[in-house]
């Protein structure tokens, strides 16, 4: 069978798995991403996990129509629930949502199901920054973060190592820092934002995504102002200073990148 072409976004995401990793995909549907780690030998074997019955099945197609039943185990149960510690050195989880990627990895940590692994590599649909709270109070540092525009959809790509096996502590990747020459100061709220990468090295697509955010907080503002509610004023403020801290950002962002 001829090697799977991934998309765009599975490409990215497979690019950050260290060579040679044993890896386990997390919600792996038709276990692509595994079939495709296999096949160009980036991983030497690997685990797809899938807690629901149409998913686990097409997984378990993909996995026996590429031949490689003996290097892939398709295993049907909860997030990390499918995993043995110490099995697995990468983690992808994909295509859901922040929080329930945070709360698989965190109900995994609490079953030591993250024992031995050395990466994680996540892809939020919605909610970035939760997942990103969610690694720097584990213990995880961000050591890269991506984000690409498909079929008219953003997606950030955020990659982890424990602490201590990363050139950056936590502490030093979200010290507040300056942009700009001075001009805006990003604090650690703002980094749990944007991402500290990202805002480190933007691209087009990193701008139209908080333009895309900035028109949200827009409408919101608008509704805020329709309303008669006393909590409506100080959320309008809020509203508006985000927005405000956003521009700031996009503005001294270097434009020879955008
Ligand atoms: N990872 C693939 C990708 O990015 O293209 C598939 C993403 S699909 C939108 C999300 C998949 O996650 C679904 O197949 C769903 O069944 C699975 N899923 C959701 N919650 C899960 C959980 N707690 N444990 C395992 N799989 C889960």
């Amino acid at each position: 069978m001829n090697n799977i072409k991934l998309s765009d976004r599975l490409q990215l995401l497979l690019e950050q798995v260290p060579e040679g990793s044993v890896l386990a995909d997390i919600g792996s549907d038709h276990a692509l991403l595994p079939v495709a780690a296999v096949q160009s030998g980036r991983a030497a074997a690997a685990i797809a996990g899938e807690v629901n019955a149409g998913p686990y099945e097409a997984a378990n197609r993909g996995v026996a129509e590429a031949g490689l039943s003996r290097q892939i185990a398709v295993r049907r149960g909860d997030g990390l629930e499918v995993l043995e510690p110490g099995e697995a050195d990468c983690i992808t989880i994909a295509g859901m949502g922040g929080s329930l990627i945070a709360a698989i990895l965190e109900r995994g940590q609490k079953l030591g199901k993250l024992a031995g692994v050395k990466t994680l590599a996540l892809q939020p649909n919605v909610g970035e920054d939760i997942l990103r709270r969610w690694l720097l109070s584990r213990g995880w540092v961000l050591t890269a973060e991506h984000i690409l525009e498909e079929d008219g959809k953003i997606y950030e790509i955020l990659t982890a190592v424990p602490e201590g096996q990363a050139a950056l502590t936590n502490e030093q990747l979200y010290s507040g820092r300056a942009l700009a020459g001075g001009k805006v100061q990003c604090d650690q709220e703002l980094l749990l934002q944007m991402g500290p990468w990202l805002l480190q090295s933007p691209n087009p697509v990193f701008a139209a995504k908080w333009q895309g955010e900035i028109s949200k907080l827009e409408t919101i503002l608008s509704s805020l102002a329709r309303s008669e509610l006393a909590a409506a004023e100080e959320k309008r403020s809020k509203v508006m200073l985000q927005i405000k801290q956003i521009r700031e950002v996009l503005e001294c962002l270097p434009k020879d990148r955008l």
